[in-house]
């Protein structure tokens, strides 16, 4: 098992855009870790540098101790996973997942011991003499797993390798990475966009913002104790609420004067951050909102409204089955262990 060690990693690229000024990134020896931000936050292209197949402007990349920044990406032990698959159309399965391996001059009984035992693990060893038009998206996307499984390397990359399919293959899928991986022990570093996939398949979760490292932690932690207003609204689903509002001797009030809790973070301006799940109906609770929209989810129901006397529109997750109309007032009550204080100039958490 080896880490993969990223310091002062810098990528400039031609014609002068910066997608990254400066990362520095630990991952430990058969660690799952998931880059994730919105779409143009640079983290494939910090997948690709570690790939080998975009080249690195300033910094050092290490996988197993070894420097990589001038090696190719066969000479890097490294599988990449892609959104595409990549299969070869016209070879088998069973050719596919071989196809690395006899081109680096693995033995014959070597190559077929490995990728039996890769299909046994992948459920796809009735499939092997099938071609890959004849299989449905997650069976490919399995192949593609094989091919990245057969190799043995010392990392997995993965890159979106879910993104092409449906909502409900995404989940089958994501749970037999989850497994492999751990089964494998195999450090990994997986890029995505979607915030569920990546609390879910985490061991190390890096959330990005334009090129750069808003937060690293375990998901859980981060969803807890979110570094900033940009965390907490990536991270959670429905995303965090946000008030905001003035601190003063006499507590932390809304703009429009409702008292979100007596604490006093700062003095002056601040942002308030509650969770959906922890704003509480309360006939005498002091966040009036004017709600818009109910969604009924079976499990909960998402209350959208708007804060009265401002246009702060929040979100409320409820677990009961009783649930207020559109256009009622819906008396809400912050858990006051559970208020975020962000800073109202940086966003960044401030206690
Ligand atoms: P993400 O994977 O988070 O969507 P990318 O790593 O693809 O983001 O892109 C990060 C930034 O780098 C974006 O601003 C993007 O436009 C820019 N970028 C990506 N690839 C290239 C390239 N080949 N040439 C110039 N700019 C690029």
């Amino acid at each position: 098992m080896s880490n993969i060690s990223i310091r002062s990693v810098r990528k400039v690229y031609s014609g002068g855009v910066e997608a990254i000024p400066n990362i520095d990134l630990e991952i430990e020896a058969g660690e799952l870790c998931v880059l994730v931000g919105p779409s143009g936050c640079g983290k494939s292209t910090l997948l690709r540098m570690v790939a080998g197949l975009e080249e690195v402007s300033e910094g050092e990349i290490h996988i197993g101790g070894r420097i990589v920044n001038d090696l190719e990406p066969a000479e890097r032990d490294i599988s990449m996973v892609f959104q595409s698959y990549a299969l070869y159309p016209h070879m088998s399965v069973r050719g596919n997942m071989a196809y690395g391996l006899k081109n680096r001059g693995q033995k014959k009984d070597e190559i077929e011991a490995r990728v039996a035992e890769a299909a046994r693990m992948l459920g796809l060893t009735d499939y092997l003499d099938r071609k890959p038009r004849n299989l449905s998206g997650g069976q490919r996307q399995r192949v593609a797993m094989g091919r990245a499984i057969v190799r043995e390397p010392a990392a997995f990359l993965f890159d979106e390798p879910l993104s092409n399919l449906d909502a409900k293959l995404r989940v089958k899928t994501r749970v037999e990475i989850r497994d492999l991986q751990q089964r494998l022990g195999t450090t990994s570093i997986y890029v995505t966009h979607d915030q569920l996939e990546a609390m879910t398949l985490a061991d190390k979760l890096v959330v990005m913002n334009a090129g750069r490292v808003e937060q690293i932690g375990p998901p859980l932690e981060i969803y807890e104790r979110p570094a900033s207003v940009f965390v907490g609204g990536f991270i959670g689903s429905p995303p965090m609420n946000f008030l905001p509002g003035v601190a003063s001797a006499s507590g932390v009030l809304t703009e429009a004067g409702h008292r979100v809790s007596s604490d006093r973070p700062v003095e002056g301006k601040v942002i308030s951050g509650v969770r959906p799940e922890h704003l509480i109906p309360d006939a005498e609770g002091p966040i009036p909102l004017r709600v818009r929209v109910v969604e009924r989810l079976g499990a909960a129901i998402h209350v959208h409204g708007v804060l009265e006397g401002t246009r702060t529109e929040l979100v409320v997750s409820l677990p009961s089955p009783d649930a207020p109309k559109p256009g009622e007032t819906l008396s809400l009550r912050p858990v006051q262990d559970q208020i975020h204080y962000f800073s109202h100039e940086t966003g960044q958490r401030l206690m």
